[in-house]
């Protein structure tokens, strides 16, 4: 490694009990060869790395200074069964740096090997999830939407064995504010780990919610910050399509982009993930599905109480207040779409009418909103003289509108065609449409970038990868 070369980790999660994780070498990649390194995010972290020494680090081939690599322990509820153990199976968490706002950052690299929780898998990613994932974080950032962010997408230079056959391989390096998960709580409450509970509880609130004092306010802020989080997803037409609690970000990151998809029709009850039998986690579940994580949470937390039968019903009361708050939270997000910065409660019908007349006519979520915005939506369905009547009133409609509605999203053919062109050497595809989504607001985006897909040309489903 370059002397220049300079991380300057300081990390916290590897000091607390040895109960938290296992420590854990990455595996050492034959050829490691950097495909995309996000260069601004680099220099946001407070790190230096020569070019010389991108792909060896971010492979994990080598260790740079002051990491201390360790694969986290968590649990989970998988499709809402409970899954047990589950932890870092193919994630290993470099460490943590302090970013140039003062955020506490983790820097993990993902499908960096096998640690004590793969199980059966093989602890690696291939290149098809990793591109895909650090487009669609990096896009999502950019769309003003809280997620982990990914730093490097380094080639392995190992085959990945999948169902397709070999596929190259590659490692992801995501970037969060922690990987604490709703799971991690759940981890300690299931093995009856009090002390750990307690210890975990602290280092959260430290790190994430410092005004918080008790449990019951911590679950209070992690469901605020999750309606938020499903309101903006809905607000762009995503769909998570894994909201097991185990991929539930405890600061209310968007985390674990497996299947996860953009639609291009709206369709309420819209599902991508070939693992998703049941549409538990369709696009309209999904502030119900938030609601049920918190839940899991909640019950986590009550082992904190030292009275748990007095406390159950605040417990109880608290996640009683989702409904609410997400209605609040998705009304502001979809009043700004249609250019209302204060709508009221009424508003709601309207935009019920809006998304079910979209639905009927089989319409691009994201080129309606944006007709409307520009002024360029020829139609005049039922709803539109309301919408005009209604937006009049409002003083800034358009400037909120052009905030609130993307010219372009990460539409899934085009991720599609992109990991496509990577797997046969091409990676100009993946750096136009990476460059192009820092800006997903700018009308100067490519006509290409924003046409839905043609029939023969649509995403039926995706894959965890
Ligand atoms: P996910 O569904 O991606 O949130 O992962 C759920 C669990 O499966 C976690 O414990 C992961 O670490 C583990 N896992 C997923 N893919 C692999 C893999 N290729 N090798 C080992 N473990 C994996
Ligand atoms: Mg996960
Ligand atoms: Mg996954």
């Amino acid at each position: 490694m370059k002397p220049e070369t300079n991380i300057p980790f300081d990390n916290s999660f590897a000091r607390l009990p040895e109960a938290f994780y296992a420590r854990q070498t990455p595996e050492k990649a034959p050829a490691p060869e950097l495909l995309v390194f996000n260069e601004i995010l680099a220099n946001d972290l407070n790190i230096k790395v020569e070019p010389s020494d991108i792909a060896e680090i971010f492979s994990g081939n080598e260790i740079p200074n002051g990491a201390d690599p360790i694969a986290q322990a968590y649990a989970g509820h998988q499709f809402g069964n409970w899954a047990g153990r589950l932890g870092d199976g193919r994630a290993i968490l470099l460490g943590e740096v302090i970013d140039r706002e003062g955020q506490r950052q983790d820097i993990q690299l993902k499908g960096a090997g096998r640690t004590m929780f793969s199980r059966g898998g093989d602890g690696r990613a291939w290149l098809g999830p990793v591109l895909r994932e650090y487009v669609v974080s990096e896009a999502m950032h950019a769309l003003g939407i809280p997620t982990t962010r990914a730093l490097a997408a380094v080639a392995t230079g190992a085959p990945v064995l999948r169902e397709q056959g070999p596929l190259p391989g590659a490692v992801l390096s995501r970037v969060a504010k922690s990987h604490i998960r709703v799971g991690t709580f759940q981890y300690f409450a299931s093995t009856g780990d009090n002390p750990n509970l307690r210890v975990l509880f602290e280092h959260t609130v430290a790190r994430h919610y410092p005004h918080v004092g008790t449990p019951l306010e911590l679950l209070r802020a992690v469901l605020k910050a999750q309606s938020e989080l499903v309101a903006k997803w809905m607000g762009v037409g995503f769909i998570h399509g894994v909201m097991n609690t185990d991929n539930c970000h405890i600061a209310g990151q968007t985390i674990d982009y497996g299947p996860c998809a953009f639609m291009d029709e709206f369709r309420g009850m819209q599902v991508f993930s070939s693992i998703d039998q049941t549409g538990r986690y369709a696009y309209s579940n999904q502030p119900n599905m938030a609601a049920w994580n918190c839940a899991q949470l909640a019950t986590a937390l009550l082992n904190l109480e030292p009275n748990r039968d007095t406390a159950i019903e605040a417990f109880q009361d608290e996640i009683g207040t989702f409904g609410e708050i997400f209605m609040a939270d998705y009304l502001k997000v979809f009043g700004a779409k249609l250019g209302l910065s204060t709508p009221i409660a009424e508003d709601a019908d309207l935009i019920e009418t809006v998304l079910s007349a979209m639905q009927s006519e089989g319409a691009d979520f994201t080129n309606t909103f944006r007709a409307l915005t520009d002024d360029s939506f020829d139609a005049r369905p039922e709803w539109h003289s309301s919408w005009t009547d209604r937006v009049a009133r409002e003083p800034n409609a358009r400037e909120v509108m052009e905030a609130a509605n993307p010219v372009i999203i990460p539409r899934n053919h085009q991720i599609e065609n992109m990991i496509a062109s990577a797997v046969n050497g091409d990676l100009s595809p993946i750096k136009y449409l990476n460059t192009a989504l820092q800006t997903p607001f700018d009308p100067q985006n490519d006509d290409a970038l924003r046409r839905p897909p043609e029939p023969y040309e649509k995403v039926a489903a995706t894959f965890c990868g």
